[in-house]
């Protein structure tokens, strides 16, 4: 396999898989994010070439380029990574880039990473799902470009169980409106984790009725139900106190 599609985790270097680190380490090239960690790109190897290919608000490679990139080198018969924060086909886009690929005829290996949507409320002491409370998760975008079909939300606030929205800072005040019209009580736990996994993580908690109002900043992981109250790493705090107080009602 010339290219390999490759899950750089949440943040925290400890969280990549074995795999990744070994084609890390024995790269030719390495094609990354802007999302993905410093501690990721330090196990790099050092002989190897580096392009940051990473979207930031009004820069960044387009994502016809970006595959356009990885033919090449693929075809030039380098050892290829396509370094990918989280998991690399959770809105990752990875999977154009296989389909790109496949179509110019050359192999690809996926290696699956920890995704955030699971990683970032783990790091703030949320269980996805708990027994009696929560028996689903759902992880969504809350980013749509024009084109794209949209997210019946309030369908979504029916489900029931947690939902884990990524990509849902600057749309959060609609998201959050749309949800409890269609169900969701105003009171609602909501927790934010910012940079998950990283010495810049940051929790906001609040409810539903107030995410529009919270400070939260991108890159973010938005988590709405019943365990969004849970902290399990600060077990005996009010917050614990409120998770035994759910399931008790439960
Ligand atoms: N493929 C990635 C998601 C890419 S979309 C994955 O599986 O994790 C980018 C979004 O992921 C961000 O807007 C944010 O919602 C979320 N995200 C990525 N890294 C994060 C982190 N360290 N902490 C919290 N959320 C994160």
């Amino acid at each position: 396999m010339s290219v390999a599609l490759v899950g750089a985790g949440p943040g925290d270097p400890d969280l990549l898989t074995l795999k990744a680190a070994r084609l890390l380490a024995a790269a030719d090239v390495v094609v990354h994010d802007a999302l993905v960690g410093d501690g990721v790109l330090a196990l790099i190897a050092e002989s190897a070439e580096r392009i940051d290919v990473g979207k930031r608000p009004g820069r960044g490679a387009s994502q016809e380029l970006i595959s356009a990139l990885l033919v090449e080198l693929g075809r030039q018969g380098k050892r290829v990574v396509r370094l990918k924060g989280g998991d690399p086909f959770v809105f990752g886009r990875g999977g154009e880039e296989a389909l790109a690929l496949r179509e110019a005829g050359l192999e690809f290996e996926a290696v699956p990473g920890i995704t955030s949507s699971i990683a970032a409320p783990a790091a703030a002491g949320i269980p996805v799902t708990h027994r009696s409370v929560s028996p689903a998760f759902t992880v969504v975008t809350g980013h749509r470009r024009p084109g794209e079909p949209n997210i019946d939300w309030r369908s979504l606030a029916k489900v029931g169980g947690t939902i884990i929205i990524l990509m849902g800072v600057a749309h959060r005040a609609a998201i959050a409106a749309e949800l409890i019209t269609g169900g969701l009580a105003p009171d609602t736990p909501v927790a934010a984790i910012q940079r998950a996994t990283t010495d810049k993580q940051e929790v906001v908690r609040c409810n539903l009725a107030d995410l529009g109002h919270a400070a939260v900043e991108s890159p973010a992981t938005i988590v709405v139900g019943a365990v969004a109250a849970f902290d399990l790493t600060a077990v005996g705090t009010l917050r614990a106190n409120q998770a035994q107080q759910v399931i008790a009602a439960t």
